[in-house]
């Protein structure tokens, strides 16, 4: 193992800036954390953030047709009455710029930019065991020094672009939505290529469709969709929800989805098929992640979930005219909601278009881009604009990469060789004073991302606040716990159908080399929230403090 002394910076103080904590990321958790331990604990503390804009995954993914999959008025912040009050959304749905729009408001309305570093990209950090203190270095040359150290580096921000042979030599010009130009890209006349159909692709195949020459979809797994049904917000609307926030968050929090709405109390299997069909009928007109609520048992019984999983396949061979393009498009390897369900806005239609094509990976796989597009076992595609909708080494890609060196300079890369260790998503022992918010072993991408990061803030504010007042130093999980917890989130994970996706990310089976395990916490919210809250009453049980 190396030493300390390796693994510590010589640091100039000259360019070193110290605080009482340092966040790394300014999206929906970097600034919730920021406003909290800065203006309620009065810490001093700086946001790093890499982009030159705030707001995380939303200033990154700005692809054609990228817009939240949970519904706008319960897709934000539910801490301050003020910003719930004054903001309104346009959409049942918003857009990418519109989120962006949402989170400069509120870093304006608490004045939090003033202590965010924008281009400012962590290149390393390392624990110094003898005074307690973390050292940030970034690209820049700079050094951040503080007892604590926050990640807020989101769930699915590392982009994952498929290692194919010959992509430098492809002569057009390609792009992974995740790291979307932000002058956006000009399709017209254009013969596109889009890899990749999970949420994705499927929100952004009908946008690039209407405006290129040709679209040509390769697609390796087909996927379940339902319809967003996505339109504007009206006035009534939002006096309607403007006066039930305190019920909207009850629910939200009451949850296992951290979603305002509860998961039916009826297994799909006791009902007729005539009854079951009307409430599938109902939800589907509704549209949204909501329809996976429409019985109890969709993701833990096999047979319920086969009810669920034909409605959807049907639903396909309704909207798609050409039998042979629906069959190809209908998944017929996973049960619906084994994996992050989609949800659309005329994606399947988008297959009834003259200058759209399915490729099916399955019965021709990509042997190569070529100078001039795509070639598979079968043909060339000829190609001007390649996109990948490849989706993100997600969860343990963006803190792997941060390269952190914890207690005695063990590194977060070898201490998860096997798959991320934690105790409650929040730690992982090694690594004391280091917090990550909707880390692994978390609900985090399980549920509705602003109440569940708002959760894991307001746990770690209260745990630095506790800290501070009984004059203790440094906090690191106990191996025993995690362990505990490890076996905890496997135990949630097999009560469920999540785990029987076998190409699931949320497996890290996307990612060639990753190990598998099931990285978010499925056991829901409200119990997890309330795990979280009897530790932290026990005295911070599983945590060592001194
Ligand atoms: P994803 O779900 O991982 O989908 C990636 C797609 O690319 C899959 O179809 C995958 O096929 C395909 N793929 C990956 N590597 C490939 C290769 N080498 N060759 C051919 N195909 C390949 O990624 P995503 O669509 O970006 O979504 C990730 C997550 O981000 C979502 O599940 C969701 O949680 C979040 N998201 C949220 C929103 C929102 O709320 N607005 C929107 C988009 C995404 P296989 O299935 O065969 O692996």
């Amino acid at each position: 193992m190396a030493s300390n002394e390796s693994t510590a910076f010589a640091v100039n103080e000259q360019s070193s800036h110290a605080c009482d904590a340092i966040i790394i990321g300014a999206g929906f958790s970097g600034l919730y954390q920021l406003h909290k331990l800065r203006d309620e604990l009065g810490l001093d503390v700086v946001v790093l953030e890499k982009g030159d804009g705030i707001g995380g995954t939303w200033f990154w993914n700005r692809y054609p047709g990228a817009r939240c999959d949970s519904e706008s008025y319960y897709y934000c912040y539910s801490f301050n009455k003020e910003i719930e009050q004054e903001w309104s959304w346009s959409e049942r749905y918003p857009e990418h710029p519109e989120i962006r729009k949402y989170l400069n408001f509120v870093a304006d309305k608490l004045d939090l930019k003033r202590d965010i570093r924008l281009n400012t990209e962590v290149t390393s950090a390392a624990f110094d065991d003898d005074a307690n203190l973390w050292t940030v270095q970034t690209k820049n040359g700079q050094f951040f020094s503080a007892p604590f150290l926050i990640t807020a580096v989101g769930c699915l921000s590392t982009a994952n672009v498929p290692d194919i042979k010959g992509l430098a030599s492809f002569k057009g010009q390609w792009y992974h939505t995740g790291l979307w130009p932000h002058e956006g890209v000009d399709f017209s006349g254009k013969r596109v290529g889009q890899i990749g159909t999970g949420s994705t692709g499927i929100q952004t195949a009908p946008v690039i469709a209407e405006q290129a020459k040709h679209l040509t979809v390769f697609q390796r797994t087909a996927n379940y969709s339902i319809p967003a049904r996505n339109g504007p917000v009206t006035a009534d609307d939002i006096k309607h929800t403007r006066d039930n926030y305190d019920e909207i968050w009850r629910l939200a929090r009451a949850g296992t989805n951290g979603h305002p709405f509860t998961i039916s109390t009826r297994s799909a299997l006791s009902v007729s098929n005539a009854e079951r069909q009307e409430i599938y009928e109902k939800a589907w007109e509704r549209g949204g992640l909501r329809f996976r609520a429409s019985f109890s048992d969709v993701l833990q019984n096999v047979e319920a979930n086969l009810t669920a999983s034909d409605f959807l396949r049907d639903k396909i061979k309704t909207v798609v005219k050409n039998p042979a393009i629906a069959e190809m498009l209908t998944p017929r390897d996973h049960g619906f909601a084994t994996k992050r369900p989609p949800i659309d806005s005329g994606y399947f239609e988008t297959f009834n278009r003259d200058n759209v094509l399915l490729v099916d990976l399955k019965a021709e796989p990509i042997v190569e881009v070529t100078a001039n597009g795509i070639r598979t076992t079968k043909q060339d595609y000829a190609l001007d604009i390649i996109v990948f909708a490849t989706g993100f080494d997600a969860l343990t890609g963006p803190l792997v990469n941060l390269n952190i060196s914890g207690s005695q300079g063990i590194k977060l890369k070898d201490a998860w060789a096997a798959g991320p260790r934690t105790y409650l998503g929040l730690q992982s022992p090694k690594f004391p004073n280091l917090f990550t918010i909707t880390g692994p072993g978390s609900p985090s991408v399980l549920c509705n991302m602003p109440i569940a990061i708002e959760q894991h803030v307001d746990w770690i504010t209260n745990c630095i606040r506790d800290m501070r007042a009984n004059g203790q130093k440094r906090i690191e999980a106990n191996t025993d716990s995690t362990e505990k917890w490890v076996a905890h989130v496997n135990e949630a994970a097999d009560a469920t159908l999540l785990p029987m996706a076998s190409s699931s990310w949320y497996l890290g089976a996307n990612v060639p080399g990753k190990p598998r395990v099931f990285m978010p916490y499925a056991g829901g919210l409200a119990r997890y929230t309330s795990i979280c809250d009897d530790v932290a009453q026990s005295g911070y049980r599983g945590f060592a403090l001194s």
